[in-house]
């Protein structure tokens, strides 16, 4: 494999300081013993990245928000995501996912510009392409013969050559491999935490630490949420609590399900001498993806486990990761590991997430349920939800099949 230049080591090896905000905290953290009564016009429950990514499209035209997270801002599936924009490469449920993903994406790369003129955050989002690499002429066929229409815009292929020349870091004895040059990836939580701070520095408030809320609802729909030992009122209630969304609703007798799919991530880093073996863009395999990012580390994903919820890693996960890893990118042997981690991707029974009106209790909405790409359709979300509370319906944006109602109507056995 060849060495590449230091010049391009030390760009690789970026400080990671600029990601962390220690000043966060004391913007974020709310005042959780309120001293009077509340009242806001929409309350957000959970403070993920679509929750934060709703606050902060709210914010930003105006409107008086509430955020509400039991824990802390990320502390969900947010924080354990790669943070890919996959949009071109990843196999969506539905045709409308498919180019909303595109939108999101394209959404992303304009808000980084106003969230760092707001907040001086970074993002760290990088937009360097992702490689699918194929073993064999078999094993392209396979992936051909996968792919629908929507999938295939966007990409370009590399023949062995290419690869070589492009990426000399990679497995040299790949066949070939498709590049979709549009395709990006930021860092998870630093957005989430963009989203939050940007919100509240255009008025949103955001509460940490509220635990044990509930929804207050009779004949006329949404009265408020009860938390922190008092009862708020307010006109929208906006469900995004990821995988406890199905809790939060069942409270108030609606059925929306919630599926988990747990998945487990390692984190490496190449030393400066290791620079020439490090990728510098991500590989999006079959069995692997291998995602270098703007903190100087590269993160290998990820398991899938339908039906867990626990956070723990296995030994056998890790071990099976690096090896698929290292298979792609022979240098991950060498690398330093660093750390594995865990998080639940909320699903739902048809794969598509929850974003709209509950018929049965008006003011009630759901935006949850995003599984294996919630960071990527975090910027459309908030501007859907936001859109709907200013009178636009499902309808209107086509986006109905969506519908939290969906399921009752398709009658799907729960
Ligand atoms: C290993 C892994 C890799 C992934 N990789 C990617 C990727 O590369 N790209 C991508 O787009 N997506 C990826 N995802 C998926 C992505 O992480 C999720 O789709 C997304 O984070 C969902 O966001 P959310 O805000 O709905 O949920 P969460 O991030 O889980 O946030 C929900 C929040 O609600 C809070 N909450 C729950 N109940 C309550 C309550 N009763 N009261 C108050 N607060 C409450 C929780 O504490 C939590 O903070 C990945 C996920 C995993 C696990």
């Amino acid at each position: 494999m060849e060495q590449k230049s230091m010049n391009q080591s030390e760009e690789a090896f970026p400080s990671s300081s600029k990601y962390d905000n220690p000043e966060l905290d004391s913007i974020c953290k709310p005042s959780t013993e309120p001293s009077e009564a509340f009242q806001a016009e929409t309350i957000i429950i959970g403070g993920g990245i679509i929750g934060c990514a709703i606050a902060f499209e709210l914010a930003s035209r105006g409107r008086e928000v509430l955020l509400l997270e039991q824990s802390e801002i990320a502390s969900g599936s947010s924080g354990a995501a790669a943070g890919m924009l996959a949009a071109d490469s990843e196999d969506f449920a539905h045709p409308l996912i498919a180019r909303a993903a595109r939108d999101s994406r394209e959404l992303l790369h304009h808000q980084k510009e106003q969230l760092y003129a707001l907040t001086g955050m970074e993002i760290g989002l990088r937009h360097t392409g992702f490689i699918t690499p194929f073993r064999s002429y078999s094993e392209l066929s396979r992936c051909k013969d996968k792919q629908n229409n929507s999938s295939v815009k966007n990409q370009l292929w590399w023949d062995r050559s290419t690869v070589e020349r492009e990426a000399a870091w990679l497995n040299r004895d790949v066949y070939g491999a498709y590049y979709r040059p549009l395709e990006s990836e930021v860092l998870p939580v630093s957005l989430t935490r963009a989203y939050a701070r940007a919100a509240h520095m255009m008025g949103a408030r955001i509460w940490e630490g509220v635990q044990d809320i509930r929804l207050v609802v009779n004949n006329n729909g949404v009265q408020g949420v009860a938390a922190a030992k008092r009862e708020i009122t307010c006109k929208h209630v906006i469900v995004a609590a990821g995988l406890h969304g199905e809790q939060l609703m069942s409270q108030v007798g609606v059925a929306l399900p919630s599926c988990p799919v747990k998945g487990e991530i390692a984190a490496i880093r190449f030393s400066a001498e290791q620079a020439g073996y490090r990728p510098d863009r991500t590989i999006y395999a079959e069995d692997v993806y291998v995602v270098p990012k703007a903190n100087g580390e590269v993160w290998i994903g990820a398991t899938s486990l339908p039906g867990r919820t626990d956070r723990s890693v296995s030994a056998h996960s890790v071990q099976r990761l690096l090896t698929a890893a290292g298979y792609w990118v022979p240098g991950v042997k060498e690398a330093e590991f660093l750390r594995a981690w865990a998080g639940v991707r909320p699903s739902t029974p048809d794969g598509l997430p929850y974003i709209g009106q509950c018929e049965q209790v008006p003011g009630l909405y759901a935006a949850y349920g995003h599984f294996r790409n919630g960071i990527l359709l975090s910027a459309i979300t908030g501007r859907w939800i936001a859109d709907m509370l200013e009178g636009k319906s499902a309808e209107e944006m086509g986006i109905e099949a969506l519908s939290p109602e969906r399921l009752n109507r398709k009658g799907v056995v729960l």
